[in-house]
Protein backbone atom coordinates (compact mmCIF):
# COMPACT_ATOMS: atom_id res chain seq x y z
CA UNK A 1 0.00 0.00 0.00
CA UNK A 2 2.45 2.53 1.16
CA UNK A 3 3.30 4.58 -1.64
CA UNK A 4 6.49 6.83 -0.33
CA UNK A 5 9.65 5.47 0.69
CA UNK A 6 10.39 5.38 4.27
CA UNK A 7 13.51 7.50 5.51
CA UNK A 8 14.80 4.16 7.61
CA UNK A 9 15.49 0.66 6.55
CA UNK A 10 14.22 -1.20 9.71
CA UNK A 11 16.21 -4.23 9.01
CA UNK A 12 18.63 -5.30 11.75
CA UNK A 13 17.05 -2.17 14.06
CA UNK A 14 16.30 -2.80 17.12
CA UNK A 15 13.02 -2.46 19.17
CA UNK A 16 13.69 0.55 21.16
CA UNK A 17 14.75 2.46 17.59
CA UNK A 18 11.88 1.03 15.78
CA UNK A 19 9.57 2.00 18.03
CA UNK A 20 10.60 6.00 17.12
CA UNK A 21 11.11 5.36 13.29
CA UNK A 22 9.32 2.83 12.54
CA UNK A 23 6.51 3.02 10.03
CA UNK A 24 7.56 6.71 9.40
CA UNK A 25 7.10 7.73 5.72
CA UNK A 26 7.86 11.97 5.14
CA UNK A 27 4.78 13.49 2.91
CA UNK A 28 7.06 16.04 0.24
CA UNK A 29 6.71 18.98 3.41
CA UNK A 30 9.53 16.46 5.10
CA UNK A 31 8.14 17.17 8.48
CA UNK A 32 9.63 16.10 11.55
CA UNK A 33 6.58 14.25 12.74
CA UNK A 34 4.21 11.43 11.66
CA UNK A 35 1.84 13.42 9.44
CA UNK A 36 -2.32 12.77 10.63
CA UNK A 37 -4.42 12.17 7.40
CA UNK A 38 -7.30 13.43 8.31
CA UNK A 39 -9.26 12.09 5.45
CA UNK A 40 -11.92 10.01 4.35
CA UNK A 41 -11.41 9.29 0.76
CA UNK A 42 -8.94 9.83 -1.40
CA UNK A 43 -8.92 11.42 -4.97
CA UNK A 44 -7.81 10.24 -8.71
CA UNK A 45 -6.54 12.05 -12.21
CA UNK A 46 -8.75 9.56 -14.04
CA UNK A 47 -11.48 7.77 -13.87
CA UNK A 48 -9.61 4.69 -15.22
CA UNK A 49 -7.44 5.31 -12.55
CA UNK A 50 -10.19 5.33 -9.83
CA UNK A 51 -11.14 1.91 -11.46
CA UNK A 52 -7.95 0.45 -11.31
CA UNK A 53 -7.19 1.03 -7.52
CA UNK A 54 -10.73 -0.38 -6.68
CA UNK A 55 -10.22 -3.59 -8.74
CA UNK A 56 -6.89 -3.61 -7.00
CA UNK A 57 -4.41 -3.70 -9.94
CA UNK A 58 -2.82 -0.74 -8.73
CA UNK A 59 -1.41 -0.44 -5.09
CA UNK A 60 -2.66 3.08 -3.54
CA UNK A 61 -5.18 4.59 -0.77
CA UNK A 62 -8.91 4.44 -1.72
CA UNK A 63 -10.87 4.59 1.75
CA UNK A 64 -10.03 4.96 5.04
CA UNK A 65 -12.61 2.23 5.97
CA UNK A 66 -10.24 0.30 3.76
CA UNK A 67 -6.74 1.96 4.83
CA UNK A 68 -5.07 5.01 5.31
CA UNK A 69 -2.03 6.38 5.48
CA UNK A 70 -1.88 7.36 9.40
CA UNK A 71 -3.19 4.10 10.33
CA UNK A 72 -0.59 2.14 8.48
CA UNK A 73 2.28 3.95 9.88
CA UNK A 74 0.72 2.58 13.30
CA UNK A 75 0.51 -0.36 11.77
CA UNK A 76 3.86 -0.91 10.52
CA UNK A 77 5.43 0.09 13.61
CA UNK A 78 3.55 -1.94 15.70
CA UNK A 79 4.53 -4.86 13.37
CA UNK A 80 7.73 -4.18 13.41
CA UNK A 81 7.83 -4.37 17.42
CA UNK A 82 6.32 -7.73 17.15
CA UNK A 83 8.04 -9.43 14.44
CA UNK A 84 5.08 -9.86 12.86
CA UNK A 85 4.48 -9.40 8.76
CA UNK A 86 1.71 -7.36 8.77
CA UNK A 87 -0.89 -5.61 11.47
CA UNK A 88 -4.41 -4.05 11.59
CA UNK A 89 -5.50 -1.52 13.34
CA UNK A 90 -9.05 -1.83 15.11
CA UNK A 91 -11.12 0.51 17.09
CA UNK A 92 -10.70 -0.88 20.31
CA UNK A 93 -9.17 -4.14 21.43
CA UNK A 94 -12.78 -5.99 21.47
CA UNK A 95 -12.69 -4.93 17.72
CA UNK A 96 -9.46 -6.59 17.46
CA UNK A 97 -10.69 -9.63 19.28
CA UNK A 98 -13.75 -10.30 17.66
CA UNK A 99 -12.52 -9.19 14.16
CA UNK A 100 -10.14 -12.15 14.23
CA UNK A 101 -12.24 -14.65 15.66
CA UNK A 102 -15.55 -14.16 13.71
CA UNK A 103 -13.53 -14.44 10.49
CA UNK A 104 -12.15 -17.60 11.09
CA UNK A 105 -15.12 -19.69 12.50
CA UNK A 106 -18.76 -20.11 11.27
CA UNK A 107 -21.55 -22.46 11.92
CA UNK A 108 -20.72 -25.42 13.26
CA UNK A 109 -16.48 -24.44 14.24
CA UNK A 110 -15.09 -24.76 17.29
CA UNK A 111 -13.27 -22.55 19.54
CA UNK A 112 -10.59 -23.87 22.50
CA UNK A 113 -9.69 -21.45 25.10
CA UNK A 114 -8.57 -20.60 28.18
CA UNK A 115 -10.86 -20.34 30.85
CA UNK A 116 -9.10 -17.15 32.32
CA UNK A 117 -9.84 -14.08 29.65
CA UNK A 118 -11.02 -10.71 29.45
CA UNK A 119 -14.72 -10.20 30.42
CA UNK A 120 -15.86 -8.90 27.26
CA UNK A 121 -13.91 -11.98 25.42
CA UNK A 122 -16.02 -14.42 27.31
CA UNK A 123 -19.37 -12.68 26.20
CA UNK A 124 -18.22 -12.93 22.69
CA UNK A 125 -17.59 -16.63 22.87
CA UNK A 126 -20.61 -17.47 25.37
CA UNK A 127 -23.06 -14.69 24.28
CA UNK A 128 -22.64 -14.20 20.52
CA UNK A 129 -20.75 -16.67 19.06
CA UNK A 130 -22.29 -19.53 20.61
CA UNK A 131 -26.10 -18.09 18.98
CA UNK A 132 -24.21 -18.60 15.44
CA UNK A 133 -23.28 -21.99 16.19
CA UNK A 134 -19.97 -21.75 17.12
CA UNK A 135 -19.06 -24.06 20.15
CA UNK A 136 -16.50 -22.96 22.83
CA UNK A 137 -14.36 -25.17 24.78
CA UNK A 138 -12.80 -23.98 27.97
CA UNK A 139 -9.92 -25.79 29.42
CA UNK A 140 -7.32 -24.50 32.44
CA UNK A 141 -4.77 -22.24 30.75
CA UNK A 142 -2.34 -23.54 32.91
CA UNK A 143 -2.94 -27.23 32.37
CA UNK A 144 -1.13 -28.55 29.21
CA UNK A 145 -2.58 -31.52 29.69
CA UNK A 146 -6.45 -30.08 29.76
CA UNK A 147 -5.36 -28.37 26.16
CA UNK A 148 -4.09 -31.97 24.94
CA UNK A 149 -7.14 -33.59 25.76
CA UNK A 150 -9.28 -30.78 24.26
CA UNK A 151 -7.08 -30.22 21.31
CA UNK A 152 -6.96 -34.27 20.34
CA UNK A 153 -10.02 -33.28 18.81
CA UNK A 154 -10.03 -30.88 15.56
CA UNK A 155 -10.90 -27.10 16.56
CA UNK A 156 -10.85 -24.03 14.27
CA UNK A 157 -9.38 -21.42 16.96
CA UNK A 158 -7.44 -21.44 19.78
CA UNK A 159 -7.69 -18.60 22.14
CA UNK A 160 -5.50 -17.61 25.06
CA UNK A 161 -4.06 -14.64 27.11
CA UNK A 162 -0.84 -14.74 29.14
CA UNK A 163 -0.59 -13.40 31.58
CA UNK A 164 -4.21 -13.90 32.00
CA UNK A 165 -6.48 -10.92 33.30
CA UNK A 166 -6.57 -10.20 36.39
CA UNK A 167 -4.97 -13.49 37.82
CA UNK A 168 -1.73 -13.57 35.49
CA UNK A 169 -1.78 -16.98 34.76
CA UNK A 170 1.41 -17.36 32.92
CA UNK A 171 0.46 -20.22 30.19
CA UNK A 172 3.02 -22.26 28.08
CA UNK A 173 2.06 -20.91 24.87
CA UNK A 174 4.96 -22.91 22.67
CA UNK A 175 3.19 -26.01 23.76
CA UNK A 176 -0.26 -24.43 23.45
CA UNK A 177 0.47 -23.11 20.13
CA UNK A 178 1.90 -26.35 19.05
CA UNK A 179 -0.95 -28.88 20.22
CA UNK A 180 -3.67 -25.90 18.44
CA UNK A 181 -1.56 -26.51 15.04
CA UNK A 182 -1.64 -30.17 15.38
CA UNK A 183 -5.41 -29.69 16.22
CA UNK A 184 -5.80 -27.98 12.60
CA UNK A 185 -6.45 -24.61 14.61
CA UNK A 186 -5.29 -20.55 14.22
CA UNK A 187 -3.81 -20.08 17.52
CA UNK A 188 -4.52 -16.52 18.96
CA UNK A 189 -2.71 -14.58 22.04
CA UNK A 190 -4.41 -11.62 23.38
CA UNK A 191 -1.02 -9.50 25.04
CA UNK A 192 -2.31 -6.81 26.65
CA UNK A 193 -0.48 -7.54 29.78
CA UNK A 194 3.06 -7.92 28.21
CA UNK A 195 2.75 -5.60 25.04
CA UNK A 196 5.26 -6.77 22.43
CA UNK A 197 8.20 -4.84 24.77
CA UNK A 198 7.95 -8.02 27.25
CA UNK A 199 6.78 -11.14 25.20
CA UNK A 200 6.92 -11.56 21.35
CA UNK A 201 4.07 -14.61 20.94
CA UNK A 202 4.64 -15.40 17.14
CA UNK A 203 8.52 -15.96 17.59
CA UNK A 204 6.71 -18.90 20.36
CA UNK A 205 4.95 -20.06 18.01
CA UNK A 206 1.19 -18.61 17.94
CA UNK A 207 0.01 -17.21 14.86
CA UNK A 208 -1.95 -13.83 15.30
CA UNK A 209 -1.54 -11.76 18.45
CA UNK A 210 -4.24 -8.93 19.71
CA UNK A 211 -3.82 -6.22 21.47
CA UNK A 212 -5.70 -3.06 22.82
CA UNK A 213 -3.83 -0.25 22.09
CA UNK A 214 -6.49 1.23 24.96
CA UNK A 215 -4.29 0.00 27.66
CA UNK A 216 0.02 0.46 27.23
CA UNK A 217 0.42 1.45 23.98
CA UNK A 218 -1.64 4.85 24.26
CA UNK A 219 -0.74 4.54 28.11
CA UNK A 220 -2.15 8.34 28.65
CA UNK A 221 -5.99 7.56 28.93
CA UNK A 222 -6.44 9.42 26.07
CA UNK A 223 -7.85 6.77 23.11
CA UNK A 224 -9.39 4.07 22.17
CA UNK A 225 -8.04 1.39 19.81
CA UNK A 226 -6.63 -2.52 19.23
CA UNK A 227 -4.68 -4.26 16.50
CA UNK A 228 -4.30 -7.90 15.39
CA UNK A 229 -0.70 -8.83 14.22
CA UNK A 230 0.28 -11.91 12.25
CA UNK A 231 1.63 -13.52 8.69
CA UNK A 232 0.22 -11.17 5.27
CA UNK A 233 -1.06 -14.59 4.51
CA UNK A 234 -3.56 -15.00 7.19
CA UNK A 235 -4.10 -11.14 7.24
CA UNK A 236 -4.82 -11.12 3.69
CA UNK A 237 -7.55 -13.74 3.96
CA UNK A 238 -11.17 -13.99 5.52
CA UNK A 239 -9.92 -11.18 8.14
CA UNK A 240 -9.13 -8.68 5.51
CA UNK A 241 -12.51 -9.22 4.33
CA UNK A 242 -14.54 -9.03 7.39
CA UNK A 243 -12.24 -5.73 8.51
CA UNK A 244 -12.48 -4.20 5.34
CA UNK A 245 -16.44 -5.12 5.00
CA UNK A 246 -17.70 -4.58 8.43
CA UNK A 247 -15.71 -1.37 9.53
CA UNK A 248 -14.17 -2.02 12.31
CA UNK A 249 -11.16 0.09 11.94
CA UNK A 250 -9.43 2.66 13.86
CA UNK A 251 -9.74 6.49 13.29
CA UNK A 252 -6.85 8.19 11.84
CA UNK A 253 -6.85 10.78 14.66
CA UNK A 254 -6.47 7.86 17.17
CA UNK A 255 -3.98 5.71 15.24
CA UNK A 256 -1.32 9.15 14.71
CA UNK A 257 -2.07 9.19 18.74
CA UNK A 258 -1.41 5.77 19.18
CA UNK A 259 2.19 5.97 17.03
CA UNK A 260 3.28 8.77 18.90
CA UNK A 261 2.46 6.49 22.39
CA UNK A 262 4.53 3.64 20.89
CA UNK A 263 7.74 6.02 20.76
CA UNK A 264 7.64 5.75 24.83
CA UNK A 265 6.37 2.31 25.25
CA UNK A 266 9.32 0.60 25.51
CA UNK A 267 10.37 3.30 28.57
CA UNK A 268 7.24 3.20 29.80
CA UNK A 269 6.56 -0.33 30.42
CA UNK A 270 10.00 -1.19 31.45
CA UNK A 271 9.68 1.75 33.83
CA UNK A 272 6.47 0.55 35.31
CA UNK A 273 6.88 -3.06 35.23
CA UNK A 274 9.92 -2.40 37.55
CA UNK A 275 7.76 -0.44 39.85
CA UNK A 276 5.42 -3.38 40.16
CA UNK A 277 8.22 -5.77 40.82
CA UNK A 278 9.24 -3.56 43.72
CA UNK A 279 5.46 -3.10 44.81
CA UNK A 280 4.27 -6.66 44.63
CA UNK A 281 7.34 -7.85 46.42
CA UNK A 282 7.21 -5.30 49.29
CA UNK A 283 2.97 -5.96 49.49
CA UNK A 284 3.67 -9.91 49.69
CA UNK A 285 5.27 -9.02 52.85
CA UNK A 286 2.29 -6.68 54.32
CA UNK A 287 -0.51 -7.22 56.93
CA UNK A 288 -4.06 -7.88 55.47
CA UNK A 289 -2.57 -9.41 52.52
CA UNK A 290 -3.13 -12.61 51.61
CA UNK A 291 -1.51 -13.39 48.24
CA UNK A 292 0.06 -11.26 45.69
CA UNK A 293 -0.22 -12.79 41.97
CA UNK A 294 3.23 -11.06 39.99
CA UNK A 295 4.82 -13.20 37.29
CA UNK A 296 8.24 -12.10 38.34
CA UNK A 297 7.93 -12.86 41.98
CA UNK A 298 9.48 -16.45 43.12
CA UNK A 299 5.69 -17.46 44.83
CA UNK A 300 4.59 -17.05 41.01
CA UNK A 301 3.01 -20.66 40.53
CA UNK A 302 4.69 -20.51 36.66
CA UNK A 303 7.60 -18.15 38.24
CA UNK A 304 9.90 -20.15 36.01
CA UNK A 305 8.06 -20.33 32.82
CA UNK A 306 7.42 -16.43 33.36
CA UNK A 307 11.25 -15.47 33.29
CA UNK A 308 11.36 -17.50 29.81
CA UNK A 309 8.59 -16.12 27.88
CA UNK A 310 8.85 -12.54 29.15
CA UNK A 311 11.88 -10.12 29.90
CA UNK A 312 9.95 -8.58 32.65
CA UNK A 313 6.86 -9.39 34.60
CA UNK A 314 4.37 -6.34 33.67
CA UNK A 315 3.08 -3.48 34.99
CA UNK A 316 0.06 -5.74 37.02
CA UNK A 317 0.19 -6.76 40.24
CA UNK A 318 -2.94 -8.82 41.17
CA UNK A 319 -3.63 -8.46 45.46
CA UNK A 320 -6.37 -11.04 47.18
CA UNK A 321 -6.71 -9.32 50.31
CA UNK A 322 -7.53 -10.92 53.88
CA UNK A 323 -11.23 -11.83 54.96
CA UNK A 324 -12.08 -13.24 51.36
CA UNK A 325 -12.16 -16.52 52.37
CA UNK A 326 -15.00 -18.53 54.65
CA UNK A 327 -18.10 -16.54 55.70
CA UNK A 328 -16.66 -13.47 54.26
CA UNK A 329 -17.90 -12.20 50.75
CA UNK A 330 -14.57 -10.61 50.83
CA UNK A 331 -16.51 -7.35 49.17
CA UNK A 332 -16.21 -5.28 52.52
CA UNK A 333 -11.73 -5.95 52.66
CA UNK A 334 -11.53 -4.92 48.85
CA UNK A 335 -13.70 -1.84 48.99
CA UNK A 336 -12.36 -0.70 52.14
CA UNK A 337 -9.20 -0.70 50.83
CA UNK A 338 -10.07 0.79 47.47
CA UNK A 339 -12.06 3.51 48.72
CA UNK A 340 -9.43 4.31 51.41
CA UNK A 341 -6.75 5.27 48.42
CA UNK A 342 -6.27 8.94 47.78
CA UNK A 343 -3.69 9.12 44.89
CA UNK A 344 -4.29 5.76 43.37
CA UNK A 345 -7.12 5.85 40.96
CA UNK A 346 -10.25 3.55 40.59
CA UNK A 347 -10.87 3.15 37.28
CA UNK A 348 -10.98 0.11 34.90
CA UNK A 349 -8.57 0.51 32.75
CA UNK A 350 -5.03 -0.55 32.72
CA UNK A 351 -1.31 -0.32 31.74
CA UNK A 352 -1.88 4.05 31.95
CA UNK A 353 0.42 6.37 33.35
CA UNK A 354 -1.17 7.03 36.42
CA UNK A 355 -1.77 4.07 38.61
CA UNK A 356 -5.21 2.54 38.44
CA UNK A 357 -6.59 -0.01 40.98
CA UNK A 358 -9.94 -2.07 39.94
CA UNK A 359 -11.93 -4.49 41.63
CA UNK A 360 -12.27 -7.09 38.84
CA UNK A 361 -15.47 -9.03 40.72
CA UNK A 362 -17.81 -6.02 40.35
CA UNK A 363 -16.70 -4.06 37.22
CA UNK A 364 -14.05 -5.88 34.59
CA UNK A 365 -15.74 -9.16 35.49
CA UNK A 366 -18.82 -8.44 36.62
CA UNK A 367 -20.87 -9.82 33.79
CA UNK A 368 -18.67 -13.63 33.74
CA UNK A 369 -20.82 -16.22 35.90
CA UNK A 370 -19.49 -16.10 39.67
CA UNK A 371 -18.75 -19.83 39.31
CA UNK A 372 -16.74 -19.27 36.38
CA UNK A 373 -15.09 -16.49 38.27
CA UNK A 374 -14.05 -18.37 41.36
CA UNK A 375 -12.99 -20.94 38.33
CA UNK A 376 -10.29 -17.97 37.42
CA UNK A 377 -9.23 -17.74 41.17
CA UNK A 378 -10.73 -14.16 40.89
CA UNK A 379 -11.99 -13.57 44.36
CA UNK A 380 -14.12 -11.11 46.20
CA UNK A 381 -11.35 -9.87 47.63
CA UNK A 382 -8.68 -9.22 44.73
CA UNK A 383 -7.53 -6.01 43.71
CA UNK A 384 -5.87 -5.83 40.16
CA UNK A 385 -3.52 -2.78 40.50
CA UNK A 386 -1.95 -1.35 37.24
CA UNK A 387 0.97 0.34 38.49
CA UNK A 388 1.67 3.61 36.12
CA UNK A 389 4.95 6.19 36.12
CA UNK A 390 4.45 8.06 39.74
CA UNK A 391 7.31 8.04 41.98
CA UNK A 392 7.04 4.39 43.58
CA UNK A 393 7.47 6.14 47.73
CA UNK A 394 4.31 7.79 47.09
CA UNK A 395 2.55 5.08 45.76
CA UNK A 396 3.63 2.67 48.38
CA UNK A 397 2.39 5.58 50.85
CA UNK A 398 -1.16 5.14 49.18
CA UNK A 399 -1.38 1.53 49.16
CA UNK A 400 -0.12 1.32 52.80
CA UNK A 401 -3.69 4.14 53.60
CA UNK A 402 -5.35 1.00 51.84
CA UNK A 403 -3.87 -1.64 53.98
CA UNK A 404 -4.57 0.56 57.20
CA UNK A 405 -7.98 0.74 56.23
CA UNK A 406 -8.39 -2.89 56.94
CA UNK A 407 -7.22 -2.73 60.24
CA UNK A 408 -9.39 0.45 60.98
C1 LIG B 1 -9.00 -4.23 27.79
C2 LIG B 1 -8.77 -5.57 27.27
C3 LIG B 1 -9.41 -6.01 26.10
C4 LIG B 1 -10.41 -5.16 25.34
O1 LIG B 1 -9.89 -3.95 24.88
P1 LIG B 1 -10.79 -2.64 24.61
O2 LIG B 1 -9.83 -1.68 24.00
O3 LIG B 1 -11.36 -2.21 25.92
O4 LIG B 1 -11.87 -3.05 23.66
C5 LIG B 1 -9.13 -7.28 25.65
N1 LIG B 1 -8.28 -8.08 26.30
C6 LIG B 1 -7.65 -7.70 27.44
C7 LIG B 1 -6.71 -8.64 28.12
C8 LIG B 1 -7.87 -6.44 27.96
O5 LIG B 1 -7.26 -6.06 29.10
Amino acid sequence: MPDLPCPIDPDGLRPSTLAVRGGQRRSAYQETSEPLYLTQGFVYDTAAEAAAAFAEEIDRYTYSRYANPTVTTFEERLALLDGAEEGLATATGMAAVFTAVASLVRSGSRIVAARELFGSTVTVFDEILAGWGVRTDYVVGTDVEQWAAALATPADVVFLESPSNPMQDVLDVREIARLGHEAGAVVILDNVFATPVLQRPLELGVDLVVYSATKHIDGQGRCMGGAILGSRELLGGRIRTMYRMTGPNLSPFNAWVLTKGLETLPLRVRAMSASALELAGWLEAQPGVASVRYPFLPSHPQHALARAQMSGGGSVVTVTLEGGGGAGSGVEPAFAFLDALRLIDLSSNLGDAKTLATHPATTTHCRVPPDARRGMGISEATVRLSVGLEDIEDLREDLARGLAALRA
